[in-house]
């Protein structure tokens, strides 16, 4: 028996997606068929505007509806702080504790040469650059990479290039009660407000 080219396809288009092998690609596909059409088109249609429905900040690098986002057009957070993360899932993660106020700066990665991801591919350069500028305000800068051997090395890269430029720059780390090696988005809302609370300087 051959398997219908359109489950086919979309077991294939599940395969692709990260921490899914091909025995749960099946699984899903099969599940699909028995969701009712209306569910599909409105599951399609979600699929489809994702990219089409959303931004990337020019100034934050934060995925949202509007350029510049709303966090960064938002005069009630303090523009002075910015919080440097590697991903937009932390900051919706620190975003959660409400407990920070300033702004952030995503990178959409990290410094990771085994996977051949250096400096120049991830956001590094415009934040420096931002800080350039005559008219930056910014006092301090959180390094909020992750406690990974990357995270690491991100941070200790950045604040490198910051020191070059800025030496008088505020540059904090978080740290304190996250666990080595773990994930900013996977730590509950407590942990990451001490850890924003206990951040050190750097
Ligand atoms: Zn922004």
């Amino acid at each position: 028996m051959t398997i219908p080219k359109a489950i086919q396809n979309l077991i294939e288009s599940f395969e692709k997606l990260p921490g899914i092998g091909p025995k749960t690609a099946q699984r899903l596909t099969f599940y699909l068929l028995h969701v009712p059409q209306g569910e599909l088109d409105k599951f399609a249609s979600s699929l489809q505007n994702l990219k089409k429905d959303t931004v990337l900040c020019s100034s934050c690098f934060m995925i949202d509806d509007q350029d510049p986002c709303s966090i960064c057009t938002n005069p009630e957070r303090n523009h002075e702080i910015i919080c440097v993360v590697e991903q937009p899932l932390d900051v919706l993660a620190l975003e959660k504790g409400r407990g920070y106020k300033g702004i952030y700066h995503v990178l959409h990665g990290k410094i990771d040469p085994l996977n051949n991801i250096g400096p120049d591919e991830i956001y590094i350069v415009p934040l420096i650059s931002k800080l350039k500028s005559q008219n930056s305000k910014v006092k301090e800068i959180i390094l909020a990479t992750n406690p990974t051997m990357e995270g690491e090395a991100t941070a200790m890269y950045i604040a490198k290039q910051i020191k070059a430029q800025n030496p008088k720059l505020k540059i904090t780390r978080i740290g304190r009660g996250l666990p080595v090696g773990a994930d900013l988005e996977y730590a509950d809302d407590t942990t990451l407000q001490r850890a924003m609370e206990g951040r050190s300087q750097y």
